[in-house]
């Protein structure tokens, strides 16, 4: 068999866009993902569906792999044939042990490749607003390990040479160590006023910084209760902050929000998260996917077959419009067969979608739920006309029903199906648990019943209860109705039901409950 090929990679700091373009690719492209805790699980969404996903960290029934084991299991899985992917935070070379893996790989003759990363040496500094250089602070920095214990960190560290060798120093793996090694750096020569910050779980939304100087850090890392993984700065550098602090002020900081709706639908919703300082944490409960039954696609195809006779096509969500432009094309039926038809669409989303497929809305109701459509309708359709109303399978009939009240008729076609999924994610249901999932976003009765009912699958054994203190925002009164039958407390929901209003609704909550 055919020798595999492993990829060494640097995942970044945390947050799972700092990432190389040729790491996601890497990622992108390998049957097996070998990570650990450093490494964000939402990088792994990047990763074939069918990957083999292997978890080589510490979990809370084992200990972390030794290394000696995992080396041996990336030569392994080379020798299976695999293509492989060893995700590492930061760079894979700074305390990564990268040369350990690289060498057997080597002797095993396995061709690899070293991608490097954004290491949190720099990175994280960088997102409390800490440049580690400044030209006239700083020309230079070290990297320095404080894992060690004190006799083994005076054995491998040469105190009275690095204490003064760079302007700026960078401890990694040191926050246990912070008292001994303040101390060894004033014996050594630094003003116990040089300033010095930690900064813990940089670029993620559980990022803390904590400033003081070598006289006083020690005591403030206890008060603040600051626990690894932290970077620990020293120098003047540390002053920048004052005035580049710029993470913190984002109106979503710290925040990492659930987004339970289809992968397929979430992009909008994932980006203005990101853009307005928020953690977006991907664990779709729904997908959507093509019908099955013959009935159904016997149904479309008839339904298609009489393009010319449709006074309305009636579109209510922008899968709707993918879905049933899917079938134009599966039947091959030419778009402008629907000549006499006007089109009408329920939010300036799907109008959007059917404006990127060259058509403009006839009609597009100001309210968006499905009864702000009928309002809109009623002086501008007569009985006897024929609609189309291509949708989900899940699609409540309050519109079909009203219209045909009206003496239309309504020819309802599922264009696609809603089916529940289950994120393989072994970490929510402890994120959930320890707070660290902060607000969960619903955008639609079926992502409150499934997340439910995933959680459940995952364990979970009063998943309404693991929910009570977290925000519970529903996109409008049907989402939050379901929410709330279910015993989950919504504490968000926005005026208008659209995802921008929804968004706009986190960052209002977020400013109450801060007091600002
Ligand atoms: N190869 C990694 C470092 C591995 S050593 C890199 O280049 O970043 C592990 C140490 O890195 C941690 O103990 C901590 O000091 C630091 N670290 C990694 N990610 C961090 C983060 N998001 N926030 C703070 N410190 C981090």
């Amino acid at each position: 068999m055919e020798k595999g090929k492993v990829y060494l990679v640097g995942a970044g700091p945390g947050d799972p866009k700092l990432i190389t373009v040729r790491g996601l690719e890497a990622l992108k492209r390998s049957d097996v993902v070998v990570f650990d805790r450093l490494a964000g699980p939402q990088l792994l969404n990047h990763a074939k569906p069918d990957a083999e996903r292997i978890y080589v960290g510490k979990l809370p029934d084992r200990h972390t792999m030794k290394q000696e084991d995992i080396n041996q299991l990336l030569v392994d899985l080379a020798l299976q044939g695999k293509t492989v992917i060893r995700l590492k935070g930061g760079d894979p070379t700074v305390f990564g042990r990268v040369g350990e893996e690289a060498d057997l790989l080597q002797k095993n003759g396995i061709i690899y490749e070293i991608i490097p990363g954004i290491t949190s040496a720099i990175a994280v500094p960088a997102y409390a607003g800490i440049p580690v250089t400044h030209r006239d602070w700083a020309s230079s920095f070290s990297v320095i390990t404080g894992h060690e214990s004190p006799d083994k960190l005076d054995h491998s560290i040469y105190w009275d040479k690095v204490t003064n060798a760079t302007g700026t120093l960078v401890f990694l793996m040191g926050v246990a160590k912070i008292a001994y090694i303040s101390e060894q750096l004033i014996k050594h020569g630094r003003s116990p006023e040089t300033p010095v910050a930690l900064v813990q779980w940089g670029t993620r939304a559980e990022q803390k910084t904590v400033v003081g100087t070598l006289s006083d850090i020690d005591e403030r890392v206890k008060a603040a209760n600051l626990k690894p993984p932290a970077v620990i700065i020293v120098g003047d550098v540390v002053r920048q902050r004052e005035t580049l602090s710029w993470v913190e002020k984002k109106p979503l900081f710290g925040q990492r929000i659930l987004i339970t709706r289809a992968r397929s639908q979430a992009s909008d919703l994932l980006a203005k998260i990101d853009d307005l300082g928020g953690e977006a944490y991907e664990f779709p409960v729904i997908e959507t996917k093509l019908p099955e039954q013959a009935e159904q696609l016997q149904a479309i195809e008839r339904a298609l077959s009489q393009a010319e006779a449709y006074d309305w096509i009636m579109l209510t969500s922008v899968n709707g419009v993918e879905y049933f432009f899917h079938w134009l094309d599966h039947y091959e039926v030419d778009v402008r067969r629907f000549h006499k038809a006007k089109f009408a669409a329920v939010g300036p989303k799907t109008a959007e979608a059917l404006r990127a497929r060259g058509i403009r809305a006839d009609l597009m109701p100001e309210s968006f739920i499905a009864e702000g459509l009928l309002d809109s309708l009623k002086d501008k359709i007569s009985p006897n006309q024929l609609a189309l109303l291509p949708r989900g399978d899940l699609a409540r009939e309050t519109l079909s029903k009203e219209l045909r009240a009206q003496g239309v008729q309504a020819v309802e076609i599922d264009v696609y199906q809603t089916v529940m999924s289950v994120p393989k994610d072994l970490w929510l249901p402890e994120m959930l648990a320890n707070g660290e999932i902060h607000v969960i976003t619903f955008t639609s009765s079926s992502t409150v019943i499934n997340l439910l009912e995933a959680l459940r699958q995952l364990g979970v054994r009063n998943p309404a209860e693991a929910l009570q203190n977290i925000e519970i925002a529903c996109i409008g009164p049907i989402t939050a109705k379901t929410a709330e039958e279910n015993g989950l407390t919504v504490t968000v929901v926005p005026d208008k039901y659209t995802i921008d209003a929804l968004v706009e609704a986190l960052v209002d909550r977020r400013r109450m409950t801060k007091g600002d």
